[in-house]
């Protein structure tokens, strides 16, 4: 009976919707302010959306990083943490987790991503060496440069062409990579820095066909492949749907085996692993886990907890037996590209195909009366604020930083604004508000002027630079 009627109403409307794979059982009130403090907010804020307080928030897109909303298996985890200062049961947790899941052998964990990064960057690189990468990310290269070596892109040319709407813009040219270990030589590149659903050029993923050649070629080289997993469930989920072959292969099945082609992996666990806090690192190489395992100890924490607490480790441990669920993935994906969909049906310009946790709004086309050197991402990333209290953040010229060499600013070609989906957090009600206040800033924006930058940090400066719209 009820699936007869179920059955009628599918054919009546025509469609058959998704919805979120999760029911709300403790709810965090928001509120959206007026237009006369929002725009004290901003000045406040010096126009640069992380100055901002989360109070005078309403809807935070600001990052996926850290923002994830736990599950009850999760918050119960918290109550069984072991804060024992060495040898932690939830430290061994969280290894069978990695080792299942990711398939890597030596696990050592580190506060957040950035700690891993510190710590795979002083263990394998030496000054000079060269890093090649399928395009850089801020915190990754800044550890590779820290510890004396040069990032060099090797991704393929489509990714930095926003209207490109091939399906794996992640991928690594091989070309361009064979191109430059033939010119610097081996010997120089002590490993490839390959990441899943590529950040900075919208959330791009790389193909499995791609990993398993770029291993071949490294292999010839005898250079090894480490992996930022940090958003790698999502480009597993990629790899699902578009690419033949894994249709009918699960999200857990994908991410192992394309994991197997890489030597280790650092890792965000405030992304895919769906908790607040941490991060690891994870090597098959028992010699580059001795120098991680020395290092540990002296910049995050003991080996057995690298800056996490007991409790942290245990939902970090369940958050990735979650986040190879298929159903989770594939609402979580969904989910952007619902938003991504209202957008395009208004022709505002965004980078395509949607990526895998956010949407990037084309602010080079957006504004295309506003010169890079005036800021146009970190500009409409202000409008957004003060039209709705949705806060968003820059990936453009001032993100790319300054290059140590010459000491100009970077003009990266994609100068994007960033609206990036927390996971499990928001309903589709919440993508409807963003959606419309995008439309209501872009009809509005001949009349928006540029912005000057009147305080800049030495270090990652979009964090914490000040801005002033010019008059
Ligand atoms: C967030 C992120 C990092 C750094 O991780 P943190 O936990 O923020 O220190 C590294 N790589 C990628 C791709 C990221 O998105």
């Amino acid at each position: 009976m009820t699936t007869h009627k179920y059955r009628t109403m599918g054919q009546q409307f025509g469609r058959r919707s998704w919805a979120e794979p999760w029911k709300i059982k403790m709810v965090e009130p928001i509120r959206m302010m007026s237009a006369e403090e929002r725009q004290r907010a901003l000045d406040e804020a010096g126009y640069n959306t992380f100055l901002i307080r989360s109070e005078d928030v309403y809807i935070d897109l600001l990052t996926d990083s850290g923002t994830s909303a736990m599950s009850d298996r999760q918050w119960a985890g918290l109550m069984l943490g072991d804060e024992a200062y060495a040898g932690s049961r939830n430290y061994y947790h969280l290894e069978e987790a990695i080792r299942k899941y990711y398939g890597y052998r030596h696990i050592v964990p580190a506060h957040q991503g950035r700690g891993a990064e510190h710590l795979i960057s002083r263990a394998l690189i030496q000054p000079g060496d060269v890093i090649p990468g399928n395009m850089y990310f801020t915190t990754t290269r800044l550890h590779q440069e820290l510890a004396g070596g040069t990032f060099a892109d090797v991704i393929v040319d489509e990714a930095h062409d926003p209207s490109s709407r091939s399906p794996f813009k992640g991928n690594v040219d091989l070309d361009k990579l064979k191109a430059l270990i033939e010119k610097v030589g081996a010997k120089k590149i002590p490993y490839v820095s390959l990441a899943g659903t590529v950040n900075m050029a919208g959330g791009q993923p790389v193909s499995m066909a791609n990993v398993k050649a770029l291993r071949a070629l490294c292999d010839g080289y005898g250079i090894p492949v480490y992996l930022d997993a940090t958003r790698m469930a999502e480009n597993a989920f990629f790899i699902q749907e578009q690419e033949e072959g894994y249709r009918d292969k699960s999200i857990a099945e994908i991410l192992r085996e394309f994991c197997s082609y890489t030597a280790g992996a650092w890792m965000s666990a405030k992304k895919d692993n769906l908790v607040n806090i941490g991060g690891w690192l994870a090597v098959n190489d028992e010699r580059v886990a001795e120098k991680a395992r020395n290092l540990v100890v002296v910049y995050e924490g003991l080996q057995t907890y690298g800056g996490m607490a007991g409790r942290d480790m245990e939902a970090v441990a369940i958050g990735i037996g979650e986040m190879v669920e298929d159903d989770h993935i594939r609402s979580r994906v969904q989910q952007v590209r619902y938003l991504g969909q209202l957008l395009l049906d208004w022709e505002i310009p965004i980078v395509e195909p949607i990526g895998g946790h956010a949407i990037f709004l084309n602010a080079r086309e957006f504004y295309d009366h506003i010169p890079q050197d005036q800021f146009p991402a970190q500009t409409l990333a202000a409008q957004l604020y003060l039209d709705s209290g949705v806060r968003s953040m820059e990936r453009g010229v001032v993100s790319a930083g300054r290059d140590p060499r010459t000491g100009d600013h970077r003009y990266p070609r994609l100068e994007l604004t960033r609206l990036t989906i927390p996971r499990r957090v928001y309903t589709q009600a919440h993508m409807d508000v963003v959606a419309e206040s995008v439309k209501i800033v872009y009809d509005a924006r001949r009349e928006t002027k540029g912005m000057n930058m009147v305080y800049e940090p030495e270090y990652l400066r979009f964090f914490q630079a000040r801005f002033r719209p010019i008059d």
